[in-house]
């Protein structure tokens, strides 16, 4: 893992040189996997500390509680958090706007200087940020450490993009005329993050709007609300003034359509499940009383990600990419594979090869590094349980099918894979968001790319095969706002992957790429005549 520096060098040295990826912490070595062991602990001796919202800066407490717990044993609370209702909504915009007026109007570097800092902060602490991840939402050590690195990503990249786009260049230039664009701040923002990247997606979202001048009403997942906490810490310790991000966990149906609704509200940056994304969609289209502006939305959601395997493919290279990409963190990340098309030539020995990769997974206690923890919560246990009953009288369970009880207390599950599922199926159409793989035969190539295009989703997806022919098809027709070749389909590297889907997968906003701060600014063009 990388030293830091930083704390010796000028920040804004950072921004010179070319962005790098934060370096993945190897495990495997002794020394990073006793540093981990010791962050676990750090952090079981803090858990069920209470936090409070920020609100312009201040510290407020609230009647009402959201207990965050943890989905391994569900009877330890990670943290006890103040629950923002519609009476917050007010005080919130009402700091928010207040900021707005010196933040939109602080250079560009010291925005950006303030993002430095936070990757620096983040980058001393990343075991023990990991170790929150491990807690709250049941991560293993190298999912955990994948979202802390992407958020320190962010930190960098985003930091880099608001620079480059404060130096936009100038457009034609009219004859005896002086003619600029710039990118000017929007206003208010509402961040509304998941749960399953609760450091990256939450800090991303919030990151690109604060870079970019606009101030924030952040509203975190019920399921995930410490690690946000634990990222506004670090927001302040930074040096960010009052009032730029007010931290306000509440529940979605109350508090975050309220502050959607609200008039003052200028963008919502979303990331959650495609029902909820339509609901945000269409409050924010209505126009209310004292709404100045058409609200901006920046909305991703679900996916019901494919990878096709052709006959020709490196079955062994399939097969792994396949298994991770559908089990990784139980299947709980959007990019998750939960459809292998396979060809029906390669059927019988790839579903062979796939159970005894799969019958290696481990299950259990993410803070001993299992490879997979447990699900997020009793609900999502439930709706993954149903399926895999739905997935029963469909197809053939490979292996799986059951809770893992075994695994302990905690909302566990077996990976499932499940063959023989029909196209057009609902365990071949609807996201499950857990550890349950469908897989599908496929007659041939053009029968597989109709199948994984035929779901009203569109976000990743992946081909494996080593024909050239095939590989400029699945680049022209597979519909998906991140494709792959003979890799998995998840794990997208900020500025490699810029991450976003088509059709109900979202508005395909590109988090990570160089498209995704114009989302977060409007253009100002200013003809002077010269004089
Ligand atoms: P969710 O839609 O249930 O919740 C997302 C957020 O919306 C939460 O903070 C929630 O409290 C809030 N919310 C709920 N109802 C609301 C309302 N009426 N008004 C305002 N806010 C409301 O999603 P989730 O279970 O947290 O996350 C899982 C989903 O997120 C999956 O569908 C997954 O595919 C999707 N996801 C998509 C991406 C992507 O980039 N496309 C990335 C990660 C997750």
């Amino acid at each position: 893992m990388a030293t830091v520096q930083a704390p010796t060098r000028p920040q804004i040295q950072l921004h010179e040189g070319l962005f790098v990826n934060e370096p993945l912490v190897d495990f495997s070595k002794e020394e990073n996997a006793r540093k981990m062991r010791a962050a676990v602990e750090k952090v079981r001796a803090q858990l069920g500390r209470e936090y409070d919202l920020v609100i312009g800066g201040k510290r407020v407490k609230t009647t009402d509680k959201i207990k965050s717990i943890n989905p391994a044993k569900p009877s330890q609370v990670v943290g006890l958090h103040q629950k923002a209702g519609k009476d917050h909504v007010e005080p919130a915009m009402k700091a928010a706007l207040q900021a707005f007026e010196s933040w939109s109007r602080t250079s560009v570097e010291e925005r950006t200087s303030l993002l430095v800092r936070v990757g620096d902060l983040l980058r001393e602490r990343k075991f023990e940020f990991c170790a929150w991840l491990v807690f709250e939402v049941s991560k293993n050590w190298a999912e955990a450490d994948g979202d802390i690195a992407e958020t320190i990503d962010f930190c960098e990249y985003y930091s880099r993009e608001a620079l480059r786009l404060s130096k936009t260049e100038l457009p034609v230039q009219m004859p005896g005329e002086r003619d600029t664009l710039r990118y000017i701040p929007l206003g208010v923002g509402a961040v509304i993050p998941p749960w399953n990247f609760p450091s990256a997606i939450m800090a991303g979202m919030t990151l690109a709007s604060i870079v970019s001048g606009n101030t924030v009403i952040l509203k975190p997942s019920s399921d995930s609300p410490t690690i946000a906490a634990k990222f506004v810490e670090l927001l302040e310790e930074a040096g960010m003034p009052g009032g730029v991000v007010n931290f306000c966990p509440g529940a979605g149906a109350s508090f975050g359509n309220a502050v959607v609704a609200h008039p003052k509200t200028r963008y919502v940056a979303f990331t959650g499940s495609r029902e909820v994304g339509l609901d945000i969609n269409k409050s924010a289209a209505e126009h209310r009383p004292g709404q100045l502006w058409i609200k901006r939305t920046i909305l991703e959601m679900g996916g019901k990600d494919a990878i096709i395997v052709d006959a020709d493919a490196d079955l062994e290279a399939a097969v792994e990419g396949v298994a991770v990409s559908a089990f990784g963190f139980q299947g709980q990340k959007c990019s998750a594979c939960s459809r292998a098309i396979i060809d029906e030539r390669i059927y019988g020995k790839f579903l062979e090869k796939l159970k005894t990769r799969v019958e290696k997974i481990t299950v259990g206690d993410p803070a001993e590094n299992s490879y997979m923890g447990a699900v997020i919560n009793e609900g999502s246990m439930k709706s993954i349980l149903e399926y895999i009953e739905i997935g029963k009288k469909d197809g053939r369970v490979i292996t799986g099918g059951s809770p893992a009880k075994n695994a302990g207390e905690g909302y566990y599950i077996q990976p499932t894979v499940i063959a023989d599922i029909p196209p057009k199926s609902r365990l071949e159409q609807e996201e499950v968001f857990g550890p349950v793989l469908a897989v599908i035969k496929s007659k041939n190539y053009d029968h597989a790319l109709e199948i994984a295009n035929d779901t009203e989703f569109g976000l990743t997806g992946a081909v494996y095969t080593k024909s050239k022919d095939k590989i400029k098809r699945a680049i022209q027709e597979f519909h998906v706002g991140n494709l792959y070749i003979n890799r998995k389909c998840t794990g997208a590297t900020v500025g490699a992957h810029p991450f976003g889907g088509f059709n109900m997968s979202g508005t395909d906003s590109k988090s990570g790429g160089p498209d995704y701060l114009y989302l977060f600014t409007q253009g100002k063009a200013i003809g002077e005549k010269i004089i």
